[in-house]
């Protein structure tokens, strides 16, 4: 998607650890219409697919899966990062490591809210190492959904997720798939 590539060149920065903070414009600040072209491209992308759902995780897949959502006319469930007494006790759980926080943690998603043979479309800002997404289908499969897709804004392809997805045999999706970061410049595939 050239109109979001042009604006990580333009207002994407490189932290430690091949980090790409995008922060301007997708997951702190968020440019609306942006987002909305972002939507707009998913619903294309994922046109000739039966979806019930949208599954993403907090907090950053939130903005974009609902956006995203608007043109799907579906429902989104978000996976939970922490536990709280507001959560039903019946959740579908798994492990994720995070790569950028260095650390692991449980997602949930109540039972409520993914019913049997249901059609799920998972939407994230990022796929690294694949972890996140590996979670949410691991939550799809435990619920007896089916996973559609994966939709992914941006895919870092000098990591090992979007291959694994693949290789699954996941029809996955990324807007902008930087192959490499060369001398603080981004490459796009
Ligand atoms: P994965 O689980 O695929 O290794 O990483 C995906 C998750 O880690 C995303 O949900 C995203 O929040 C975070 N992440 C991974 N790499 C980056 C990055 O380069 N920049 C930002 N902002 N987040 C990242």
């Amino acid at each position: 998607m050239e109109l979001l590539k042009q604006r990580i060149v333009k207002d994407g920065t490189l932290r430690e650890g091949n980090v790409i903070k995008v922060d301007s414009f997708l997951n702190h600040q968020i440019d609306i219409d942006l987002l909305n072209e972002i939507g707009k491209e998913f619903k294309a992308r994922f046109a000739s697919e039966k979806i019930d759902k949208i599954l993403t995780i907090e907090a950053s897949g939130i903005a974009i899966a609902v956006i995203a959502a608007q043109h799907f006319r579906v429902p989104v469930v978000f996976a939970k990062k922490t536990d709280s007494k507001n959560l039903d006790e019946n959740t579908y759980e798994s492990s994720v490591y995070s790569y950028t926080k260095d650390k692991t943690y449980t997602i949930r998603v109540s039972k409520r809210y993914l019913n049997e043979g249901e059609n799920i479309l998972i939407i994230d800002d990022f796929l690294a190492n694949g972890k996140a997404a590996e979670g949410l289908i691991d939550i799809i499969d435990k619920a007896k959904c089916n996973t559609v897709g994966v939709g992914i804004v941006i895919e870092k392809g000098f990591q090992k997720g979007g291959d694994k997805i693949r290789k699954q045999g996941i029809k996955l999706e990324s807007l902008a798939i930087v192959e490499s970061i060369n001398n603080g410049e981004i490459v796009f595939r």
